[in-house]
């Protein structure tokens, strides 16, 4: 059984994003070896590298990189917001309100920036679809909306030196196309990646309802990193850090684990066999956690 008051490890958190990094610089070198050829697949490493790493930044918002909260805001902010162009700070209020209001109208902003984007089901053709849609950058706009609310509430020094910093780096590194290639990256692959793990969390549920999923492999690595699968366990204890999820899985067997498949056609599948009621219950559990 997981020890929620174990104390926090930091390598558990510096290991996985030195990982992130390392994808990310490998972007760059497929794309410096290879030219133009490999820059999609560059863009695409660049986007799965970014979203990864913002999944640290997300337990670093939680304060659980380790227990001095000085040095637990300094790392999440050099080494996971300062590269996303955002400020902890404003993205630890919006992620608490989400935490707080899930699915709340109105309350919860997460909903706010959905707008009706969201909807299950899908198949998979559409859900592809819009993948690929993503990744050439169609949904730009959706980006650009997220980007002016968290811009609005961050200090603009974070990403104008972040920017200021790249630039230079890959303009005298001789390869000022890595700057190029990392800002494409942004409303493309990372939005794209982005889209696929949202369509896991609480797409279709009531307030405070969050999917309980298994992923394969690859589901992992592409859209769903550090466990952030485990969703359902996050929500349930969000002073858990993200390597504690599986254990902290093992805990629970009442609430039921669906496929990918059966995320895909929930709505269909979830009337069918009462697990639209097995849900609903399970936030009511949650709501009644919340306000104890
Ligand atoms: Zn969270």
């Amino acid at each position: 059984m997981v020890n929620l008051v174990k104390p926090l490890r930091m390598h558990r958190w510096l290991i996985p994003l030195l990982l992130d990094y390392s994808l990310a610089a490998l972007a760059f070198v497929i794309a410096g070896v290879w030219g133009w050829v490999a820059y999609p697949v560059s863009i695409l490493l660049l986007g799965i590298a970014q979203h990864r790493i913002a999944i640290l930044g997300h337990d670093a918002a939680h304060g659980l990189i380790c227990r001095n909260k000085k040095v637990n805001n300094l790392l999440g902010q050099l080494l996971c917001f300062w590269p996303l162009l955002f400020d902890i700070d404003a993205y630890r209020k919006f992620h608490w309100d989400h935490h707080r209001h899930t699915g709340a109208d109105g309350l919860d902003p997460e909903m706010h920036l959905k707008q009706d984007n969201y909807h299950l089901p899908i198949t998979k053709k559409q859900l592809y679809g819009r993948f690929l849609f993503d990744m050439i950058g169609g949904s730009i706009k959706e980006f650009v909306n997220l980007s002016v609310y968290m811009g609005k509430r961050s200090k603009p020094l974070w990403a104008l030196s972040f920017m200021a910093l790249a630039f230079t780096a890959s303009y005298y590194a001789g390869h000022v196309e890595f700057f190029a290639l990392y800002m494409i990256s942004k409303p493309t692959a990372f939005w794209a990646v982005f889209r696929m793990r949202i369509y896991t969390e609480h797409t279709e549920l009531p307030v405070d309802g969050t999917h309980r999923l298994h992923l394969s492999l690859w589901q992992r690595f592409l859209f769903a990193p550090h466990y952030t699968w485990m969703h359902w366990e996050h929500h349930q204890h969000p002073h858990v850090p993200f390597w504690q999820l599986p254990a902290l899985r093992l805990k629970y067997n009442n609430v039921p684990v669906i496929s990918f498949n059966d995320l895909l056609n929930w709505n269909k599948r979830a009337k069918l066999t009462g697990l639209e009621e097995e849900m609903a219950l399970a936030a009511m559990d949650m709501q009644v956690r919340k306000t104890a």
